[in-house]
């Protein structure tokens, strides 16, 4: 967290007209996006000029969101990116801990001159990387640091009904519309008084939730009968879907968010991987329920990481080996996948 000194050293350079670039991590989802939003009405209400960057492109249930559209994706203006990083005085780095996690953009933030400052809410923080680091992970997301950092530097009164809204997406999707990392007062404490300022949670939970096309929830229908694997014995399962699979399902960016919770609604599943293939490689995502830590598998084996509860990873193999490398692996992992929810 950051000290009384940093504090004030922030304040000072927050409000002395810089020129400011938010960036977020590669396959954004609604806590990245959300936190780049509220950060950036904030940063434009202290007088800067203000851009946000994400490496490739966030799913359209996001577009609602009041200037979501002026979010730069690197992968189609890849020059303007590049002269607003190479210009920056000062960048933020939100809801990711390593600049490796930017993909696409890391070598470019790299080479960056800025004062780099990071808030996020992932173990294990690359601190090397940044010069200032509001990081803690007992927080539900990174929106809620967001709402932390601008109450740390005195500006609470600015965050108005559209910072609100941003930080209440981040909340609601990174906590699984409150059913996990949601067991902290604060959040409940900083959600009622977004609720306060007039953000209508009923109404964000539509524009996120009830937006799927017909191909999108077939999909889903697919994946669970058709694509996914059941191993009882490990209290594990997996979905997988193919590029030819997701190809039939006229597939669109986040089109596959979500599904990967549903294995954990058995009641002996405790451990849940969807995998996608994208392009040419396999993108794993990792959940659990209760103790066993996604995070320090994914990071163990999977070229990823994460949170305890959900995580991320990546490969380059065949569908099939993985499938067997799973096995293998959770295999070794039988007795730490082996225990019942109890109050
Ligand atoms: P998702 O499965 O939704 O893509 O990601 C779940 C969580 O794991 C998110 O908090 C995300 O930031 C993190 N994550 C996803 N992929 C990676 C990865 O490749 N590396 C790391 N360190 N974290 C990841
Ligand atoms: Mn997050």
């Amino acid at each position: 967290m950051l000290t009384n000194n940093e504090i004030s050293e922030l304040k000072i350079l927050l409000t002395q007209n810089k020129s400011i670039v938010i960036t977020a991590h590669t396959n954004p989802d609604g806590d990245a996006i959300g936190s780049s939003l509220a950060m950036y009405h904030y940063l434009t209400k202290l007088g800067n000029n203000v851009n946000m960057m994400v490496p490739n492109q966030f799913p359209d249930f996001y577009n609602w969101l009041p200037e979501s559209d002026k979010i730069i994706n690197y992968e189609k203006q890849a020059k303007l990116s590049q002269r607003l990083l190479k210009e920056a005085d000062i960048i933020f780095s939100l809801d990711y801990n390593a600049l490796s996690r930017l993909g696409t953009l890391t070598e470019i933030v790299k080479r960056t001159t800025g004062t780099r400052i990071l808030i996020d809410h992932h173990i294990d923080p690359e601190r090397e990387s940044f010069d200032f680091c509001h990081s803690s992970t007992d927080t539900s997301s990174t929106g809620e640091l967001v709402y932390d950092f601008i109450t740390k530097l005195g500006d609470e009164n600015l965050i108005d009904k559209k910072i609100g809204e941003a930080i209440y997406t981040c909340i609601v999707t990174d906590t699984g519309s409150f059913s996990f990392s949601c067991n902290s007062p604060n959040t409940y404490i900083i959600t009622s008084k977004l609720i306060a300022l007039g953000v209508n949670a009923e109404k964000i939970h539509k524009l996120i939730y009830d937006t799927y096309s017909e191909t999108r929830l077939r999909l889903l229908g697919f994946a669970i009968s058709n694509r996914m694997i059941v191993w009882e014995e490990l209290h594990a399962a997996i979905i997988y879907l193919t590029k030819s699979d997701l190809k039939k399902y006229s597939y669109q960016v986040g089109d596959t968010e979500g599904v990967v919770n549903f294995p954990l609604s058995m009641a002996k599943i405790n451990m849940s991987v969807l995998i996608t293939e994208k392009d040419n490689l396999l993108r794993s995502s990792f959940r659990s329920k209760g103790s066993f830590s996604v995070n320090e598998l994914s990071r163990a084996h999977f070229n990823g990481g994460g949170h305890r509860n959900a995580a991320g990873g990546k490969s380059d193999e065949s569908m099939d080996k993985l499938i067997d490398k799973l096995k293998t692996i959770l295999s070794n992992y039988k007795d730490q996948l082996d225990y019942k929810i109890t109050l």
